[in-house]
């Protein structure tokens, strides 16, 4: 027998062990490898060049409607490990008023695998640098002060196993990549111009992905070009005029004003001590218009290129696609199956009839929490991008975040981007510096005006979504087509 197949085997008899002692119930997540990579080029240097390699074994017990928690990377002390998690819950159970309840749950059995061509972590060291020295190389120009470029890999191989009899295998890979050249402008001020790697929602989520022209590699004459015309540039006015969203920008949006008011851990006061609160709480289910009919609004979870799909969520619940909002109207959140049954608790009625499946966690010493799938604004009727800026009169295009703040219930925002072209009377007709929008997010969603089709839908990934405490970064994909918002403050009042 190998040692996981060992390790496998006595997390079957703790499980077994503590259900038995009384435990409402019981899981345990092994990571066999949880491995990342990354390389930076800072003008061609090799800045970073950083790999961890991590596993263990995380332990969920439930007692008397309290968690406990407990983690090793050392499999020899399994047995205590369990023991310690017990013990952990069953001290918690003595201050729980509220009883956390995980629900009826069923034997899952299941794997699920990231579609990969090549695998990242077999392509050598030396053909990396040399495909990133290349991309640099692209990137260089006269004018251009600062260049970089970043590629990360991650991979994590887990076995799940819970009291109801579930066994999952997972092996996901995930890949990030961006480019991004910096540059004074005429006030002497740094403008960038970047671009991340996306997928476009089908496909595979390997090396391949980085190789990829359209995907990521071969944006570098573009980052160029649109940052010496952004250093000519004027600023952008401040006044009230259409906002078109590419999906560099969009999907910043839909995470920040969408995303996160939807977790609902958030909604039920879990985050307020560090990420904040929800403007939505368990009444606006089924009635609160979030937005137009334009806006409609999918948790998804089979994006087969993305880091917001892994099959199963650390409760053992299938991915699932479901709608978060549906022509405007709110329907649903980001559930996991504790804070399903709290919820439903609360409210005293079933406001949700199961988990969305959104129970994650980082690592094998960090247990899971409300996180976001693949949370994505569904393509709309209103045509191509270039359709949408046909039939703007006042507006601007634009794109990729520099700054954001956000109001700690989500209720309001501030983005700053990196570009914006002008459009007046249905054309483009310059790009302008240092663009800025702000709105209340009802307001805004309100407003939305245009959703461009299934040509304009690039699916956004993100490797840095913090939350938790102690903090989790978790990754997360948004597929966003271009959207236009009408009557948006736009630009700083002088
Ligand atoms: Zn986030």
């Amino acid at each position: 027998m190998t040692e996981s197949m060992e390790v496998k085997k006595k997390i079957s008899s703790n499980i077994s062990r503590i259900a038995s002692e009384g435990a409402g119930y019981v899981d345990a997540r092994y990571y066999l490898d949880d491995s990342s990579e990354t390389l930076l080029l800072y003008d061609g240097d090799l800045e970073a060049n950083d790999t961890t390699v991590e596993s263990g074994i995380g332990v969920r017990v439930l007692w008397e409607g309290a968690w406990g928690f407990a983690a090793t990377s050392d499999p020899s002390c399994l047995d205590a490990c369990f023991e310690k998690a017990a013990m952990n819950a069953r001290t918690a159970s003595r201050l729980v008023k509220v009883p956390l309840s995980m629900g009826a749950g069923e034997a899952v059995k299941g794997s699920y695998a990231t579609p990969v061509e090549v695998d990242p972590f077999s392509v050598s060291l030396q053909d990396k640098l040399t495909f990133l020295t290349r991309l640099d190389n692209d990137l260089k120009e006269d004018f251009i002060l600062k260049r970089m470029v970043y590629v990360n890999f991650q991979r994590k191989k887990v076995h799940f196993q819970n009291s109801e009899g579930s066994e999952i295998n997972k092996d996901l890979v995930n890949v990030f990549g961006m480019i991004m050249a910096m540059a004074l402008d005429s006030d002497g001020e740094m403008q960038r111009r970047s671009m991340s790697l996306y997928s476009t929602g089908d496909g595979t989520a390997g090396w391949e992905m980085v190789t990829n022209p359209e995907l990521f590699s071969g944006h570098a004459a573009r980052v160029r070009s649109e940052l010496a015309e952004l250093i000519k540039a004027e600023p952008l006015e401040y006044g009230k005029r259409s906002v078109i969203l590419l999906p560099g920008q969009g999907h910043l949006q839909v995470h920040e004003t969408i995303g996160h008011p939807l977790e609902l851990d958030r909604i039920l006061g879990y985050e307020l001590s560090y990420a904040g609160g929800s403007f939505v709480d368990l009444d606006s289910f089924g009635k609160l218009r979030y937005g137009s009919d334009k806006l409609s609004v999918s948790s998804y979870g089979s994006i087969a290129n993305s880091p917001g799909s892994f099959g199963f969520d650390d409760d053992g619940t299938p991915e699932r696609a479901y709608r978060l909002i549906d022509r405007g109207i709110l329907v649903n959140a980001l559930t996991s199956r504790a804070m399903v049954n709290e919820a439903n608790e609360k409210a005293g009625r079933e406001v949700f009839q199961q988990s969305g499946g959104a129970a994650r966690a980082t690592s094998f010493y960090k247990a899971p929490i409300d996180r976001m799938t693949n949370i994505n604004i569904l393509p709309g009727n209103d045509g191509t991008e270039d359709d949408i800026i046909a039939s703007t009169e006042d507006g601007i295009v634009v794109d990729n975040p520099v700054s954001w703040s956000i109001g700690s219930n989500r209720e309001h925002f501030h983005f700053g981007c990196e570009i914006a072209w002008e459009v007046k009377n249905g054309e483009k007709t310059r790009v302008l510096r240092n663009p800025t929008y702000q709105g209340h997010t009802l307001e805004f969603y309100g407003s939305l005006s245009a959703v461009g089709d299934e040509s304009t839908w690039k699916v956004e990934l993100v490797n840095n979504c913090g939350k938790g405490e102690p903090n989790q970064v978790m990754q997360i994909g948004h597929g966003v087509p271009v959207v236009k918002f009408d009557d948006v403050i736009t630009g700083e009042r002088k």
